[in-house]
């Protein structure tokens, strides 16, 4: 499999890659705590490895993941969330960049949930679409768009299994018996599985691709 990260490849390869598809995937996540089991950059990890995934059936490139995301659990231990504008004028200037290097299709794809940046990102992209510059952008999360489970949660059953399955070496089921320890989460988190992470992740990927191919 070629790979397929941005940061990997040289010019020559980029452009072999944008020739046969012009398709870019932006990760974008967070550093947010995520209960005392999982990774504070969750949320990125989370939104690379499905673009990871995703990128495998639909051609294109997969640009480094953003770990700086906004709004969620300000205040908690290792949360490093920072101000609206300053991840506006972030994605604001992936956009411009990524189509000055000649993309047509642009992927924002958030692992970071709350409405807020999710409602910024689309923000930011009608604003990049109305300069006519002829890239298209496109904003995807894993919650909005999984086929049959739409719900809001936060390091609950859902991103606990995904971790579970994409690198269970980071995650900590042990540390959740712990006094308060399902304090600021979702409390479903202690009935994850690999086997629910993989489906769930398997789901997301599906629908990436079908968002994706129906865009390009
Ligand atoms: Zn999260």
């Amino acid at each position: 499999m070629d790979d397929r990260r941005y940061e990997e490849l040289t010019p020559i390869e980029l452009a072999e890659a944008r020739a046969r598809a012009s398709l870019a995937y932006v990760p974008i996540g967070s550093t947010e705590f995520h209960g005392p089991h999982l990774p504070v950059g969750f949320d990125a990890l989370h939104a690379q490895a499905v673009c990871l995934a995703a990128v495998e059936q639909t051609g294109g490139v997969v640009l480094p993941p953003t770990f700086w995301g906004t709004r969620g659990h300000e205040g908690y231990p290792g949360s490093l969330l920072l101000q609206e504008e300053t991840i506006a004028a972030l994605a604001t200037d992936i956009l411009g960049r990524l189509a000055q290097q000649g993309y047509r299709l642009i992927v924002l794809f958030t692992g970071h949930w709350p409405e807020v940046q999710g409602g910024l990102l689309k923000r930011v992209a009608q604003e990049h679409m109305g300069r006519g510059d002829g890239a298209r952008v496109i904003v995807l999360d894993p919650l909005t768009i999984h086929p049959t489970e739409a719900r809001t949660e936060h390091a609950g059953r859902i991103e606990t299994s995904v971790m579970l399955h994409l690198r269970p070496d980071l995650v900590h089921m042990e540390r959740l018996e712990a006094p308060d320890a399902l304090k600021a989460i979702t409390a479903d988190c202690v009935d994850a599985t690999a086997e629910y992470g993989k489906a769930w992740f398997e789901a997301v990927v599906e629908e990436t691709v079908r968002r994706v191919k129906e865009a390009l």
